[in-house]
């Protein structure tokens, strides 16, 4: 059987090395990139509520990050689709109150995260921790996710690919072998 890819599988890796993105296509094209990632990331998480949620990433800042500034607002967002945004946002809200500006913090995580294995949203919610000290992906901020969670990078990486893989259509069923 032949599956036709119209999408490009490779649009949330732009930047990765030619070998791994060819490794990447591989795992695609043989229909095997859900299998590949269910093996490595087998669970999941039960952080379902805006309030797990919060709790969740109180937990990691207060690990990590207790001295930064509180944060006001931690919610799942179902209008962060695309990955530059499913990676997380941070936005920083100016309210007036009276005469002087409030800056408050707010992270918020797209809702897709709700189903993506543990690891991932432990990457999503360090990515966004890490912007309360450095708002640019800079040197000193990829060093702080490290600091935090010292498989940054492959987590990034596998995230992405999860991503991917959510676009995929599901994996055909093992059953034509017997
Ligand atoms: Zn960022």
């Amino acid at each position: 059987m032949v599956r036709a890819l119209r999408m490009n599988p490779l649009k949330y890796l732009a930047g990765y090395p030619p070998e791994l993105l060819a490794q990447v296509q591989r795992l695609v094209d043989d229909g095997r990139l859900h299998a590949h990632l269910a093996k490595r990331y087998p669970d999941g998480h039960e952080v379902r509520s805006d309030k797990a949620l919060y709790d969740y990433v109180l937990a990691q800042k207060n690990e990590h990050l207790r001295n930064s500034e509180p944060l006001a607002k931690v919610l799942y967002d179902n209008k962060l689709h695309v990955v530059q945004q499913a990676l997380g946002t941070h936005t920083t809200a100016v309210r007036v109150q009276g005469q002087k500006l409030k800056t408050k913090r707010e992270i918020r995580v797209a809702s897709l995260f709700k189903q993506a294995p543990e690891p991932f949203l432990r990457m999503i919610v360090v990515h966004e921790l890490a912007h309360l000290r450095h708002r640019e992906h800079d040197k000193k901020f990829y060093s702080l996710c490290e600091s935090m969670e010292p498989d940054y990078h492959q987590l990034e990486f596998d995230a992405r690919l999860w991503l991917l893989a959510q676009e995929l259509p599901p994996p055909a069923s093992p059953s034509a072998a017997d």
